[in-house]
């Protein structure tokens, strides 16, 4: 088995890399996927037998509402890019991860399950992030039909980790941000922090070395199927969320809401069963595993 993986350098790659690091982990510096000789060149070089495509263009709320048409650009061709040259190079196994953000803005039944992700128009505040992560799937399922490829994606949740990029604002998920905001409240020796939005919306985090687990157990076990991935029983509003943050680092200050900031989606609520149905076994880190997790790696 020879695995390659895009994204090498990002949140979830780095977390891969801690657990399976024979794979070959790449970033943007190696080969611009944008650019449909650097891919063939990639699989030339590497002649890989599994790919997990971790690549894309990702960012909070404020680039994608910022820069839409970049973020759909980029990541159309970028995946497609690899999906195509996968077939074309013989790779036996692809996996890659879509978003949740991508499942309908409002949906009739929550939590929604994988057979909701094209049912209705994906949130405003990223439109475009969203639709080319179903054309992603459109791909792949549209490769396995007429061609008989074994391709899957996986759809989780928004996530957070020590790996994410702590000192670039708008980039940052919203995890991240909030612990940077607790951590330099704490050192400014302020006695509020200020969120965007209402505190209203409910939100599905995970860190981001389970969904690394879920990657590597999902490629041990040849598991083809596509499913969401997400913490069980866990749906918060960023309000408890932030509660939660600020126990985990033991910090007491005001949370202050700016409500002339977008909230987003209220509710992206997914469902596991299917993930507890292929992992009976999985156990995920709470938040406050994970946020401690990061304190612990002196991120901070
Ligand atoms: P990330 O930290 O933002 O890292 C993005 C990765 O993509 C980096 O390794 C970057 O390489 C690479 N990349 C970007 N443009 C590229 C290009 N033109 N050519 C080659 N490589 C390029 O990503 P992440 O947060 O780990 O997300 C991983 C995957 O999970 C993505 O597909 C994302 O859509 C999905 N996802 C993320 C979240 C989340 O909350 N973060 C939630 C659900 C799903 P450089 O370092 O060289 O720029």
């Amino acid at each position: 088995m020879k695995i390659i993986v895009t994204g090498g350098s990002g949140l979830t790659g780095k977390s891969l890399k801690e657990i399976l690091p024979e794979a070959v982990y790449l970033s943007s510096k190696d080969y611009d996927l944008i650019n449909y000789d650097e891919v063939e060149k990639m699989y030339q070089d590497h002649k890989p037998t599994h790919v997990v495509h971790l690549a894309a263009r990702v960012g909070g709320i404020v680039e994608n509402i910022s820069y839409p048409c970049d973020f759909f650009e980029e990541n159309i061709f970028m995946n497609s890019n690899v999906v195509r040259l996968a077939r074309k190079y013989n790779v036996k196994r692809l996996l890659t991860t879509l978003t949740s953000c991508s499942y309908p803005n409002v949906s009739d039944e929550y939590p929604m399950v994988e057979k909701n992700f094209f049912d209705g128009p994906p949130a405003e505040t990223n439109f475009s992030y969203a639709m080319s992560k179903r054309s992603l799937a459109t791909q792949i399922n549209a490769s396995n039909k007429q061609y008989g490829t074994e391709y899957n994606y996986i759809i989780p949740c928004n996530l957070y980790g020590e790996h994410d990029n702590f000192n670039h604002g708008t980039k940052m998920h919203f995890i991240t941000a909030l612990i940077k905001k607790i951590d330099d409240a704490r050192k400014n020796n302020d006695n509020n922090i200020i969120l965007f939005g209402s505190g209203k919306p409910l939100r599905q985090f995970m860190h981001a070395h389970d969904l690394a687990n879920i990657i590597k157990l999902t490629i041990e076990n040849d598991i083809t199927e596509c499913f969401n991935v997400a913490p069980p029983n866990q749906n918060l509003s960023i309000h408890e969320m932030a509660v939660q943050a600020l126990d985990a680092m033991d910090v007491n200050l005001k949370i202050k809401y700016d409500k002339d900031k977008p909230d987003g989606q209220y509710n992206k609520e997914i469902c596991t069963k299917k993930l507890s149905d292929i992992f009976p076994n999985y156990e995920f880190l709470s938040l406050k595993d994970g946020i401690s997790r990061i304190i612990n790696s002196g991120v901070l």
